[in-house]
């Protein structure tokens, strides 16, 4: 029976169904052993960095990534980087099939005015930093204005926005990273803006994550109900109302309808405006927005513009991959053909195959076509291109299956102490100690 030995590069969403889907491909006549690299110690990828604190049970599915690894045909090798500490050239020799699933972790900028200007950010680097991720501790986030503007009508704005929005008690049982829960209760910031450049009606944010924001219980969530109706009118007149939109317009109506509890925090949502300039003196002081509107369906700058005082904005706008060493990218992805790599052994799945779009579980299905592909492509006789450990250099200290599994339980335990579900361990050093 062919012995075939693939590298899954990344440990987030996509690798750990890319390992699922190889599993359970399986049978009498195929078998698999799989090596997953990842550059952290810490594994799940977006689900530790990237989900927002106060959606624990999107995070569930660690259990189902933690039970792949459980099975025997499966190695890790955490704070190992492939392109730095690994080339992708002694990577392909040793294995029938390399796929990369290192997502799209750089935000994409606005390209405007004022945007270098300390106090303006972007998601990629807010957000790994409330969740702890190692790199993005020492991210300078100015909280101690009333103000703060999100730019981007998508679900990573509207997370950026609950976690400056919402009152940090609500933040005390989450795993939020213990540097940004004690800034987040000392932040004087009491006005959420988001902002998005179309219409209600385009907006991409989900349905769900709208339908949970009149139940925040300590947080005014304002959108104007004339911009609500406007929406429904553009959408009822183009007759673009599939269920995905009719389900959002509701969730619009609902918002609109919602009555504000009268608290101290608020979260507003702006839409027709798109960002023009970030202005300030050697920091963020003000954002110009250009008020746009819909004519016979197409969005147009209408040449008015307004401005929001702040000194914290946030773009929310997408993102692009990490480019690495001996990989050719192509618009900010892996580039490739449905998943193939053309010409090489190399495959890719997830946010590095199809750009940053879908939600966690968009990533099973992907990995699943990309491995029927791998497995379509695989030569009748498998390489052995000999073991990769030999090629590892020395210095570096592999945290394996057992050494991640010490860091979880030690985060597990010193979490349950305080009521959380974890306190993340964010030093890299500390990380590697845990694993020993
Ligand atoms: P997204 O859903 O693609 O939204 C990006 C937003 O940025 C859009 O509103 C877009 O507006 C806007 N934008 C782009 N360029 C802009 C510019 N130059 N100026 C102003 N606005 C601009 O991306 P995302 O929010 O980063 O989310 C990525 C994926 O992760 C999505 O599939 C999302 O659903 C998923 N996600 C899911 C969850 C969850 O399930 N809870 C949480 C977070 C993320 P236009 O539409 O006008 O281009």
């Amino acid at each position: 029976m062919p012995h075939y030995k693939i590298a899954i590069v990344g440990a987030g969403p996509a690798g750990y169904f890319t390992a699922q889907a190889l599993q359970s491909a399986q049978n009498d006549e195929l078998s698999f052993s799989i090596d997953m690299f990842e550059r952290l110690p810490t594994m799940w990828g977006l689900v530790r960095s990237g989900v927002a604190p106060d959606h624990p049970k999107i995070k569930s599915v660690a259990k189902v990534f933690e039970k792949i690894a459980s099975e025997p045909n499966f190695r890790l090798f955490g704070n190992v980087e492939v392109g730095r500490d690994l080339d992708i050239e002694e990577l392909c020799p040793r294995y029938d099939a390399v796929v990369m699933c290192t997502g799209s972790s750089i935000g994409r900028t606005l390209g405007i005015p004022g945007e270098d200007l300390p106090g303006s950010l972007s998601a990629a680097d807010f957000v790994p930093w409330y969740n702890g991720h190692p790199d993005y501790v020492n991210v300078e986030v100015p909280l101690d204005g009333d103000t703060a503007v999100i730019i981007g009508a998508g679900n990573v704005a509207m997370d950026c926005a609950r976690m400056l929005g919402i009152n940090p008690i609500e933040l005390d049982p989450t795993d939020t990273a213990a540097h940004a829960l004690s800034a987040l209760h000392e932040s004087k910031v009491r006005h959420v803006y988001i902002a998005g450049r179309r219409g209600p009606e385009h907006a991409a944010f989900t349905a769900p994550e709208l339908r949970e924001l009149p139940k925040l219980e300590h947080t005014n969530v304002v959108i104007d109900a004339n911009a609500v109706h406007a929406a429904h009118e553009r959408a009822a007149a183009a007759r673009e109302i599939e269920k995905h939109l009719a389900s959002n317009l509701e969730a619009w109506r609902l918002i609109a309808e919602h009555p504000h509890g009268g608290h101290e925090r608020t979260m507003e949502f702006r839409f027709l405006s798109h960002p023009i300039e970030i202005r300030g003196n050697g920091k963020v002081e003000e954002v110009v927005f250009g008020v746009n509107e819909i004519k016979d369906g197409k969005v147009v700058d209408t040449g008015e513009t307004y401005s929001i005082k702040t000194n914290l904005v946030i773009s929310a706008i997408g993102y692009h991959s990490l480019p690495i060493k001996g990989i050719s990218f192509r618009d900010g992805k892996v580039e490739n053909d449905n998943g193939r790599v053309l010409g090489t052994n190399i495959y890719t799945v997830g946010w590095a195959k199809r750009g940053p779009s879908g939600v966690i579980g968009t990533n099973k299905s992907d990995a699943s076509d990309v491995v029927k592909l791998l497995i379509e492509d695989l030569d009748p006789e498998p390489k052995n291109g000999g073991d990769i450990s030999v090629v590892i250099p020395l210095a570096i200290t592999i945290v394996d299956q057992s050494g991640w599994s010490k860091i979880n339980a030690a985060e597990i335990a010193a979490g349950e102490a305080l009521g959380k579900p974890r306190l993340k361990e964010v030093d890299v050093a500390k990380l590697i100690s845990l694993a020993q």
